[in-house]
């Protein structure tokens, strides 16, 4: 970093390529900067439920390595034996269990960063409060590679819980669908995960839906509780009455750990089936409040019939994050420019509906420009002037969060 920022040459973070928002891609040239090599636990304390990683241990071995100790890494972004630690905190990644348990930026504790024009700092460390300074550690969480880069950070753990039981449920429609996740809620239960597919979603991924799945179906949720194995069987029974609150077509209760296990690899690869059904798909994570959810995934399939697309969504429903997709051939230039417009009606659909335009892939270079759509022009100003405080010379990521 020094070098490059003596010699006024970009410099681009690089974790596991995985990132949904074209964030890690050097779009103007410029140098960049691979974490992969960076993969040692400098310390792994079990009994006091932390570990030090370095930026390029992926989230994978991290989840792994606290599990055969008894601990619990909850947050669970998709491709987790590619995402590294470092991309996990620089795009504050979610994923399904971040409905109970929080995302990425809530289980660390520590940062050790390269700042321009080429300090090392260390912001936080093995400590679980710290209210001294203004919250840099929070800044560079999410900041995309714009601000800093992430060479190591302090993990905060948990105990695993003894199981976990997930429940599915099909609908006819959305309507029944939303209905049925405001009923989970409404009724005090605290899943670990509440997800959901609209219909095109699941249709793309039915044909390895573990067991076999009803005909027609219009929505599916997939709940699962957590806890002592005690605790997981209430639960689990509380979230199927819950469910069977507004006429599913079928439920299904998996208990088997290697059924367990062959569900969540499922959910896993519904954005790859989504992705083959045409070749390729525009996509979004726009989230919006839990109770306009129903409202956005019927909205998000209108938005594509008014383009010619056909569009469908899946996400993380209790968070109310969309994976809202357009489906398209990517070797068709006058289709995907149709999907560029869909997608922008998309961001405006969120932004109506009091939401955010990313929730969790960030903006990185495809989203880029879009922030002045849910941002007035005084916090754009202010987020301007903190990337200009770290990176005078805009030389780290330049053209990405913005
Ligand atoms: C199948 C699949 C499912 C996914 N599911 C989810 C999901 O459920 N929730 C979710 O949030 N995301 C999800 N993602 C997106 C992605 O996995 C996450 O955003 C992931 O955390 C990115 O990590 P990475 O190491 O691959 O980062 P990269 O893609 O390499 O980089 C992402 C961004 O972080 C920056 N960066 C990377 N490393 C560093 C570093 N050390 N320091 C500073 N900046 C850095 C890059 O410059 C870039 O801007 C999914 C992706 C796939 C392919």
């Amino acid at each position: 970093m020094r070098w490059c920022y003596e010699h006024d040459v970009a410099l681009v973070p690089r974790g596991g390529g995985t990132g949904y928002a074209g964030g890690a891609v050097p779009i103007d040239g410029g140098v960049v900067i691979s974490l992969e090599r960076l993969t040692r636990i400098r310390a792994f304390d079990p009994l006091l439920w932390r570990m030090h990683v370095e930026a390029g241990v992926t989230t994978g071995e991290v989840r792994r390595l606290a599990r055969e100790n008894g601990l619990f890494f909850p947050p669970d972004p998709g491709a987790t034996e590619q995402s590294q630690i470092g991309g996990n905190i620089a795009t504050n990644a979610g994923g399904p269990h971040a409905f109970k348990y929080g995302v990425t930026g809530a289980w660390i504790t520590g940062i050790e960063a390269v700042v321009p024009p080429g300090d090392l700092i260390e912001v936080g460390g093995p400590i679980r409060k710290d209210q001294a300074g203004y919250d840099l550690k929070s800044l560079l969480i999410g900041s995309e590679g714009t601000l800093g880069i992430v060479t190591a950070a302090w993990l905060r753990l948990h105990p695993a819980p003894e199981m976990a039981l997930p429940v599915v449920a099909f609908y006819e429609n959305t309507a029944q669908g939303s209905d049925a996740l405001q009923a989970v809620v409404g009724s005090g239960l605290v899943p670990a995960a509440l997800e959901y597919l609209d219909g095109g979603a699941f249709a793309a991924a039915a044909g390895s839906f573990p067991g076999g799945a009803p005909d027609a179906v219009g929505f599916v949720v997939i709940a699962e509780a957590d806890g002592t194995a005690a605790e997981a069987t209430a639960l689990r029974a509380e979230l199927v009455e819950a469910l069977e609150s507004e006429s599913p077509l079928a439920v299904r209760a998996p208990d088997a750990t290697a059924d367990v296990e062959e569900l969540w690899r499922w959910r896993d690869g519904v954005s790859i089936a989504v992705g083959a059904v045409r070749g390729g798909k525009v996509g979004e994570d726009i989230v919006v409040p839990l109770d306009r959810l129903g409202e956005a995934v019927e909205e998000i399939v209108a938005i594509g019939q008014r383009h010619g697309l056909d569009a469908v969504s899946w996400g993380h429903a209790g968070d109310g994050n969309l994976h809202a997709n357009f489906l398209v051939d990517l070797t068709n230039a006058e289709e995907m420019a149709r999907a560029e417009e869909a997608a922008e009606e998309g961001f405006a659909l969120a932004v109506r509906l009091n939401g955010s335009i990313s929730g969790e892939h960030g903006l990185g270079w495809l989203k880029r420009g879009q922030l002045h759509r849910q941002w007035a022009p005084a916090a754009l100003g202010l987020h301007n002037a903190i990337k200009a405080t770290f990176d005078p010379k805009n030389l780290l990521n330049p053209g990405k969060k913005r």
